[in-house]
């Protein structure tokens, strides 16, 4: 099993072209994808083959797309201030689908709390309200994107407050006792099945990528019954394999470990099954 998981995060927009704008990076992507006859499994679906709950067959020769931050560049189409119309991620991947008849499936790792998301659309966007939650239901029911936790606030830098009990913001590094793991994860875990049910969250993406050995070894393995995560996601750049430790899954970031199609194009080329 060698299945690369590839990141994107719609609020990266500060220009129009691959290295400068992920929304342009996954429409160039997508066609890249299948132009190497490589086809795009869930993210669900690649934990399943990882726990021996489906066959290895069914991930062959593929690669997951998940996105990161759950604002609303996930699914609206919206004006970007200085960069202009921008195709909301989900409309890239039904146009994609139309026109290639392939089938597309990507996970949005959101940030669970709406206090945080309203703030965080004052602090990090430009305070017009796209950071709502009004699209995850829809988005589930659909089928085209997943929704699952990027934990209860980020433990963000601009809130005023976060779930971290020391009030160290901007590492995912310091939550590492069981109290703020279960404020970060369990919580927001709890928020989500509450809203979209009948879906029941399960995987967990680290907030910049970073886990640390509590989460890991800890409060991950040993209170499954509280968080009920499956798995959970890291930003190591390798692919999934057989035998990736489960609590610190790789993923590739769009602009950190790869920005053009030709880097694409390799990097598929290095950590994918054959083509
Ligand atoms: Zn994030």
């Amino acid at each position: 099993m060698r299945v690369p998981v590839l990141t994107y995060h719609s609020n990266n927009v500060s220009g129009n072209d691959h290295a400068s704008n992920d929304h342009v990076a996954l429409a160039t992507d997508l066609r890249t994808i299948t132009r190497l006859g490589l086809r795009i499994v869930s993210l669900h679906q690649v934990v399943a083959v990882l726990l021996g709950e489906a066959p290895l067959a069914s991930v062959e020769r593929a690669v997951a797309l998940s996105f990161d931050d759950g604002s609303w560049f996930d699914w609206h189409d919206l004006d970007h201030p200085s960069c202009g119309p921008q195709r909301g991620f989900a409309g890239i991947l039904r146009e994609h689908a139309a026109q290639s008849g392939r089938a597309v499936h990507a996970t949005s790792f959101v940030i669970v709390s709406p206090q945080a998301r309203d703030e965080l659309d004052r602090t990090c966007l430009i305070g017009c309200g796209w950071w709502g939650d009004d699209w995850w239901l829809p988005a589930q029911r659909e089928g085209l994107i997943a929704i699952e936790s990027h934990s209860w606030d980020h433990n963000h830098p601009t809130l005023s407050h976060t779930a971290q009990r020391e009030g160290r913001k901007g590492s995912f590094s310091a939550v590492d006792s069981h109290a703020d793991a279960d404020a970060q994860i369990r919580q927001a875990a709890d928020w989500l099945d509450a809203r979209l049910a009948p879906h029941r969250a399960s995987l967990f993406a680290y907030p910049y990528g970073q886990a640390n050995d509590y989460l890991v070894r800890e409060y991950f393995p040993h209170h499954a019954a509280q968080h009920r995560v499956r798995a959970a996601f890291g930003t190591e750049p390798a692919p999934i394999e057989t035998g990736s430790l489960r609590w610190n899954l790789p993923r590739f970031v769009c602009g950190q470990h790869w920005g053009s199609d030709a880097e694409l194009e390799r990097l598929l080329a290095e950590s994918a099954d054959r083509w």
